[in-house]
């Protein structure tokens, strides 16, 4: 048994904060959005955390996600519905990549994508507070997780999708023990669906940032680099962002970090990676917009990045331009050639978005926004096997005179 998930867990939470206006909202109850309409954040009491643990007690631990449970909002042990959260690896691609590159591969988490992180605070937390059936609308992998994790613990769920999602994802739902529906519409189309039963009292709504411990969840990406790279963080970070909530939870997680004494106020330049068939956040970021207009006909193969319109918008957006970093988009054919090069080069079979993050970061040491000899971080945010693939149709029959030289 993992003594992190046994272990036992005084809650360091002390309110919920709306990130617009600063209102605060007490943390034992069930939350959506703010009453302006924008995400809610936990607040810690970060000097009792201080208090409790040390860096030295910390790396006695397992390394798992459990680990950072100060810094988590769970409060009871058996509300915990674990598939196992991983660490994940920092691999080096020296040839596709270059010598001061790393991927973190979060395609090694449950359900094969970095939404686990996510959805197992999220549905650790509903579960807490009473919650008995959940809607999601999903590009594929956040429905996964939420079935996963959901089904594990008895919550009801319904997802929705865009009627073009992968195969695999809509089935993985399903097998999973959601109710599923292919939407003819975008992402934000099914959100709206979501938004109306929600209203109705049919369910609760668990959009991207429309709860507040999704965020929570994909914080530790940034607590664990801060650990891997010995508490001095890397230069930059290459992010694939859609909603937003990983780039937005490693920069609260560097924030908690900077105040607990673990790190120091140097920060990575943090670096939006959006498809440019899809690029809200970049449009905005160029136009030196606080918010991001909506996105039409959004179209990319990197679907876990196809979201036309985020409600973080203004958070994404906050971080990046303090971090000294840029929003940067990508063509559907720079991702298919970094994906190719990666995997026939350094054997890394990366998802989509984590090629787009690999084509930014090439364009970037290219126009010279980052440099050679900087220590970069690459996220590849879910497993490249659950995206489609060319095919390789050669045969061989073992009756016939075989060429070897041929082969
Ligand atoms: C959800 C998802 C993203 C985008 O993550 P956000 O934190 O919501 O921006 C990127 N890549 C993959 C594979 C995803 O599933």
């Amino acid at each position: 048994m993992n003594d992190n998930l046994t272990a036992d867990r005084p809650s360091f939470v002390t309110h919920l904060e709306c990130s617009m206006t600063g209102e605060r909202y007490d943390a034992d109850m069930l939350h959506g959005l703010s009453r302006v309409g924008r995400p809610l954040l936990v607040r810690y009491d970060l000097d009792a955390v201080g208090a409790a643990l040390s860096r030295d007690a910390l790396s006695t631990r397992p390394t798992d996600l459990w680990r950072w449970r100060e810094l988590l909002p769970v409060r009871h042990t058996r509300d915990i519905v674990s598939l196992g959260e991983i660490e994940t690896p920092m691999v080096p691609i020296p040839v596709s990549g270059g010598a001061n590159v790393l991927v973190k591969d979060e395609g090694r988490l449950p359900t094969g994508s970095f939404k686990a992180r996510g959805l197992v605070m999220a549905v650790a937390m509903a579960k807490e507070l009473g919650v008995t059936r959940i809607a999601m609308p999903t590009n594929g992998n956040a429905g996964a997780a939420l079935a996963a994790y959901a089904s594990r613990c008895g919550i009801e769920t319904i997802v929705f999708c865009p009627e073009d999602t992968p195969e695999i994802n809509v089935r993985e739902i399903a097998m999973q023990g959601a109710r599923v529906w292919r939407v003819n519409g975008l992402i934000d189309d099914c959100g709206a669906i979501v938004g109306k039963g929600a209203t109705e009292g049919r369910w609760f709504d668990f959009s991207t940032l429309k709860e507040p411990y999704r965020i929570e969840g994909k914080k530790t990406m940034g607590l664990e680099l801060a650990a891997q790279f010995g508490w001095d963080l890397p230069d930059a970070i290459f992010y694939p962002t859609g909603g937003g909530t990983g780039l937005i939870g490693m920069w609260k997680a560097f924030d908690e970090l900077e105040k607990l004494g673990w790190i120091s106020s140097k920060r990575p330049r943090m670096y939006a990676v959006q498809a440019s068939g899809c690029a809200p956040i970049v449009r905005a970021f160029e136009a030196g917009e606080e918010h991001a207009e909506r996105w039409e006909d959004a179209h990319t193969i990197a679907m876990g990045i196809r979201v036309p319109r985020a409600v973080g918008d203004f958070l994404i957006l906050r971080a990046v331009r303090e971090s000294g970093g840029k929003a940067l988009g990508v063509g559907d054919p720079a991702i298919l050639k970094a994906v190719e090069d990666c995997a026939r080069r350094d054997g890394l079979l990366l998802c989509p978005e984590g090629g787009a993050t690999l084509a930014a970061y090439r364009e970037a040491l290219r126009t010279g926004e980052v440099d050679e000899d900087e220590r970069v971080v690459l996220f590849n945010c879910a497993t490249g096997l659950k995206y489609p693939m060319p095919p390789s149709p050669q045969t061989l029959d073992r009756h016939a005179p075989i060429d070897f030289d041929a082969l």
